[in-house]
């Protein structure tokens, strides 16, 4: 069992909630994980700490890949039947889709979400069962973070305000956050567009602390489309690896070739889902 420690930003005004989760902790030592599955044109991310049994879903892809919950209980150890926190970067449906089906498999004990108006037939199922099961939910806001342990942190870069409908594309309202475990750094960035990461700049550039160069994984925004990953941005955090998740053939020609070579020049060790199947990656 550990301690989860969540800052909360209420208007500016951080509120710190305590909450326990009752995860085992097999070794003293856990090894900082992320699984990457293929789920044809969405995206879908398990975090883990092995050797533990905590583990945090981003998004579960458009809800078409068949075996996704065999896949992700085969990432999970033996028997355990809880995905300690769901982290929907937005409400489109190659982002929400599986998670309905997720919920019906696994215990979740936190969904992270924008909450930002958005009609879709599987979002609205997705927050039926979420009220059903009384999911406890919250809404990302700049400045949110989760402690987990000592050595684990989950800080939210973006969206600004929660249930954030400044943006008119809700691509640019996904949520933007670091993962942290002792020094390695993990940065997932949903769909997020130029304006979004442009308005999300200024905000990084002013958080050294964060120690954003040499990030040791990005996830390439918006499935590597030319809409994302400015030079700027890339110029910021210099990763070290990244992932492009998408489908081989897409009507969006998903990843842009712009978007490849930019990577090139950074010299970004580049992992692809279409190329290299699922994927994991320890620290
Ligand atoms: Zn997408």
């Amino acid at each position: 069992m550990l301690k989860i420690l969540i800052f909360l930003n209420c208007l500016g005004i951080v509120i710190i909630l305590k909450i326990w989760l009752f995860f085992l902790v097999f070794q003293t030592n856990p090894e900082f994980e992320v699984a990457v599955f293929d789920v044809g044109q969405g995206d879908c991310f398990l975090i883990k700490l092995k050797n533990t049994t905590l583990q945090i879903l981003i998004d579960a892809g458009d809800g078409s890949t068949q075996n996704l919950t065999e896949k992700l209980a085969k990432e999970m150890p033996l028997a355990d039947k809880t995905i300690d926190i769901i982290i929907l970067t937005h409400p489109h449906q190659d982002h929400v889709g599986g998670i309905p089906s997720i919920l019906e498999e696994f215990e979740t004990n936190l969904i992270i979400e924008t909450g930002v108006d958005f009609e879709n037939k599987t979002y609205d199922n997705f927050e039926e069962i979420v009220d059903l099961k009384q999911i406890p939910r919250l809404y990302a806001a700049r400045g949110e973070k989760i402690l987990i342990g000592e050595n684990f942190v989950l800080e939210i870069l973006h969206p600004f305000f929660s249930k954030s409908s400044q943006y008119k594309n809700v691509n640019d309202s996904s949520i933007v956050f670091l993962s942290k475990f002792k020094e390695k750094k993990a940065l997932f960035t949903g769909d997020i567009e130029l304006e979004g990461e442009k308005e999300m700049l200024d905000y990084l550039k002013s958080r050294q602390d964060l120690e954003l160069e040499n990030i040791d994984l990005l996830k390439t925004a918006h499935h590597g489309s030319k809409t994302s990953t400015s030079k700027e941005f890339l110029d910021l955090i210099r990763p070290r690896q990244a992932i492009i998740s998408c489908a081989r053939k897409n009507s969006f020609n998903h990843p842009a070739t712009e978007t490849i070579q930019l990577l090139n020049y950074y010299q970004v060790e580049l992992k692809r889902t279409y190329q290299d199947g699922d994927i994991i990656f320890k620290f």
